[in-house]
């Protein structure tokens, strides 16, 4: 019998999780850690700020559906990982391993800037996201002007731009969108370039949505400072804001930083190779956000990322179980797939409006890529979201 601990258990833990129990059966022990009980459904965050969702209806408990699939979940936070030992240490106890995945996903690094933290809102957390829906309501009995965007480093650009669509239609649905000025700041070299150098079609799809919805724009700005009513960029400029809302960089959890002995990136991301197996461990794997994933382009002037979205999430902590399975069984040829040969597949949001993004793979060089917009309604951002909730619940994650 082989035992794998996974810590975390989202997109890809769970996934990974399953996937191994499923294919491994009785020759596999699968222990999940996760420090939430819940399993959430993150990419409809933007849509809590609004009423239009609350966090119990896109997030359950995931104890049921790994028990009942033969997994020992474990509500605890892992602390460190000897991986001499092969011991992941937790706030409550130890747990030995054959095999370890890293699931983990990201820390926000809110002291990029000063004030980020303090004067800015984040949207990607429960607890974020319900202070955006307070502040919003105190908001609009005073309205000024908004400012939402991306900080310097950043990678996830996509849910700020979301976040931006759905505002600005809360702001016309409430009366209240003349009294605002609206501005939207990012790192990025032009508008839509996403941390993927765009998409065919996104830079004027973008400029278009921003004319028509009169949002002003700067791109290849950081932020300076955020104060209690403006936000200083790096350029100097000092924009006015009563509400802000910005995404700020990911870095790796304080679970890797403090685990010398994994030798992740300075950013704490892990070490692997095409088949998502440490650089150095042979029995340590990562999935998901947790994974190095290099830059493919050279930002123009101001630094930013690349996302690392559900899709690929999903899909590297699929090709991790197969690769334990295979492992285990003493096969030498391994699932290898770079992250940025994964297909890129994704809804953006833009205000119950969406654009469906697809392309052969993440990263440039492409030999398809299309960006469809569907200004009527965001109903194939909700099918995804019932479908994703439905496929988790039910543990049924061999499905894409
Ligand atoms: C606001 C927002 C909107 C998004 N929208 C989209 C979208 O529309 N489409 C899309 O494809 N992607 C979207 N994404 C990205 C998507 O959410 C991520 O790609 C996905 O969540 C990554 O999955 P993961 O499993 O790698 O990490 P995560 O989902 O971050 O999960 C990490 C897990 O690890 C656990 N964990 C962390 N540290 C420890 C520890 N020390 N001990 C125990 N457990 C630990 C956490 O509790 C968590 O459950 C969005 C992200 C945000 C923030």
């Amino acid at each position: 019998m082989t035992t794998t601990v996974i810590i975390g258990g989202s997109f890809a833990g769970m996934t990974a999780a399953l996937e191994i129990k499923r294919k491994g059966k009785d020759q596999h022990k699968v222990i999940l850690i996760d420090k939430s009980p819940l399993f959430l459904f993150i990419p409809s965050l933007i849509w809590v700020p609004f009423g239009r969702r609350d966090i119990k209806d896109i997030s359950f408990k995931k104890e049921g559906i790994l028990t009942k699939k033969g997994i020992d979940f474990v509500n605890e936070e892992a602390t460190k990982i000897d991986a001499t030992a092969q011991i992941v240490y937790t706030d409550k106890g130890e747990y030995h391993y054959d095999n370890l995945v890293i699931a983990t996903g990201p820390k926000v690094k809110y002291d990029i800037a000063p004030g980020v933290e303090e004067f800015s809102h984040y949207v990607g957390t429960p607890n974020g996201a319900m202070k955006i829906r307070t502040a919003l309501q105190e908001f609009k009995k005073n309205p000024g002007p908004i400012v939402i965007g991306a900080t310097q480093n950043a990678g996830c650009m996509g849910a700020a731009y979301e976040f931006l669509f759905n505002i600005e239609k809360w702001l016309r649905e409430e009366n209240i969108r003349k009294k605002v000025d609206l501005y939207w700041i990012t790192p990025e070299d032009y508008l839509g370039h996403f941390g993927i150098d765009g998409m065919p079609m996104g830079e004027s799809m973008l400029k278009g949505f921003m004319k028509m919805f009169n949002i002003h724009y700067r791109t290849e700005v950081g932020v300076k400072e955020v104060q209690k009513n403006k936000v200083i960029l790096t350029n100097d400029e000092e924009l006015p804001s009563d509400f802000t809302m910005l995404m700020p960089p990911f870095i790796g959890v304080d679970l890797v930083t403090n685990s010398p002995d994994l030798h992740a990136t300075p950013a704490g991301y892990i070490p692997v190779g095409d088949d998502y197996r440490h650089r150095d461990y042979k029995n340590i794997w990562a999935a998901g956000i947790a994974v190095d994933v290099k830059l493919p382009f050279t930002p123009k002037s101001v630094p930013f990322g690349s996302p690392k979205t559900g899709y690929p999430s999903d899909e590297t902590g699929k090709i991790v179980a197969e690769n334990i399975i295979r492992v285990a069984k003493g096969q030498a040829q391994l699932i290898k797939k770079e992250w940025g040969r994964i297909p890129g597949l994704c809804i953006m949001d833009a205000g119950k409006k969406e654009v469906i993004i697809f392309s052969t793979s993440l990263f440039k060089p492409r030999t398809f890529a299309i960006m469809i917009p569907n200004i009527i309604f965001d109903f194939n951002k909700v099918i995804l979201e019932k479908y994703f909730l439905w496929k988790s619940k039910n543990g049924y994650a061999f499905l894409p």
